[in-house]
């Protein structure tokens, strides 16, 4: 096992929990440093401090695994991934059979995530340390759960950071179907978990489409980057009189079509429409009783933040001029690098520009199956807006 010692006075934030040390917080490697593996990790007088996964390529160097002495091996994770699978259990109703198993941090796994869909589980594995423990994960993962397959969906920037390779195919059992029927809060839907967007469906609105369906009766409705048409069917299933879904991939709209027949809203209350959002928003003559803006993220490093500002504030500005009054708009910002605070200005200087006066009617985020840790503030990455513009 790899020895690492900490600058003196870096070893304070690792003590209080934050998982990520950083490669300028180390002092010496005692061991192999060109490899992803177990990593003591000690403060500057040689104290036992944590036990984590070392990335040799990263500027995270090092994510904690474990605050106690204990051995990484497949007890470790079966012990991690039961204690996840307990929240789900009891929390998810009988009517969804879909959700975020495992959300990195927030259940204290970093650089992992896993996402039920029925009888499947897909994973990705974001970093190097992770990558090389994955036979052990998908062991304890079966013995925790009893699923016809485990598909695995590691690519992305996160694994370029870490050196790594895209990693997609079959870990066990049986490849799952082109589309995968779910069900949530008892609506269907198919999900492409073999090439869809992240793991094939965006779980972590499902709350957030809920309340959709409680504000939609008798409303003229947009959806913003519909994707594959989730928050269309349950503005529909609140009787919503029309809902436009609004998408750039054709494949997106063609998966929204399935799923809005699923559900029996092969109806004329609901159009699809292929375009940008963004051209669309601000050329659009007509206006709506709800707006839903889910873009994907704008800003993937710090040092988009700035940019994606501007892209959120035109589409903010544009959806609120295209509101009827008394009209709601639920705004979200999938960005962990945009904080909530900031989100609500760009908003706010949305609104003034667009003439608006509007008020807060609920926050939105995460739901119960992406918890964020406490001592990882990072991982809350998304904030929602119900706003209600006055006339
Ligand atoms: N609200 C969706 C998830 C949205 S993901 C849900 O609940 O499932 C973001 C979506 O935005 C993707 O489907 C992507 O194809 C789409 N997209 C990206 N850029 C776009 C643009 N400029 N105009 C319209 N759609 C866009």
């Amino acid at each position: 096992m790899l020895r690492i010692f900490l600058k003196k006075g870096r070893d304070a934030p690792v003590r209080r929990g934050h998982p990520w040390i950083f490669s300028g917080a180390l002092e010496e490697i005692e061991g192999d440093s060109a490899v992803a593996e177990v990593a003591d990790v000690f403060d500057w007088e040689s104290q036992w401090i944590a036990r984590g996964l070392f990335s040799p390529n990263s500027q995270i160097r090092i994510r904690v695994l474990t605050w106690r002495r204990e051995e990484i091996d497949g007890d470790f994770f079966f012990r991690r991934l039961a204690g996840a699978l307990a929240i789900r259990d009891r929390m998810l109703s009988g009517t969804t059979d879909a959700y975020r198993l495992v959300n990195g941090e927030g259940d204290f796994l970093p650089g992992l995530i896993v996402d039920r869909y029925a009888d499947f589980l897909v994973c990705q594995f974001f970093t190097a340390g992770m990558d090389r423990l994955k036979p052990l994960i998908v062991d304890s993962l079966s013995k925790v759960l009893s699923v016809k397959g485990i598909f695995e969906r590691s690519e992305g920037r996160a694994r370029s950071e870490e050196g790594i390779q895209p990693s997609i195919g079959v870990l066990e059992g049986e490849l799952p179907p082109e589309l995968i029927p779910i069900l949530e809060n008892g609506f269907k839907f198919l999900v492409d978990v073999r090439r869809g967007q992240k793991t094939g469906f965006f779980l972590d609105q499902r709350d957030n489409r809920a309340f959709l369906s409680t504000v939609a009766r008798g409303k003229q409705i947009l959806n913003c980057f519909s994707y594959s048409g989730a928050f269309s069917v349950y503005g529909l299933a609140g009787g919503a009189i029309e809902v436009i879904s609004l998408d750039s991939s054709r494949s997106a709209l063609e998966l929204a079509e399935h799923n809005l027949a699923l559900n029996g809203f092969e109806t004329a209350r609901s159009e699809l429409i292929k375009g940008d959002a963004f051209a669309y928003l601000k050329e659009c003559d007509r206006s709506f009783d709800v707006i839903v803006l889910d873009p994907p993220s704008l800003a993937h490093k710090r040092g988009d933040v700035e940019a994606a500002t501007g892209g959120y504030k035109f589409l903010n500005l544009h959806a609120l001029r295209h509101l009827t009054p008394g009209g709601l708009l639920l705004t979200f910002s999938c960005s962990q690098h945009l904080s909530t605070d900031l989100f609500q200005k760009v908003v706010f200087g949305a609104a003034v520009d667009a003439g608006r006066k509007v008020s807060i009617l609920r926050r939105l985020g995460q739901p119960l199956d992406h918890p964020v840790s406490l001592h990882h503030p990072e991982g809350e990455y998304l904030k929602g807006l119900v706003l209600r513009v006055l006339d």
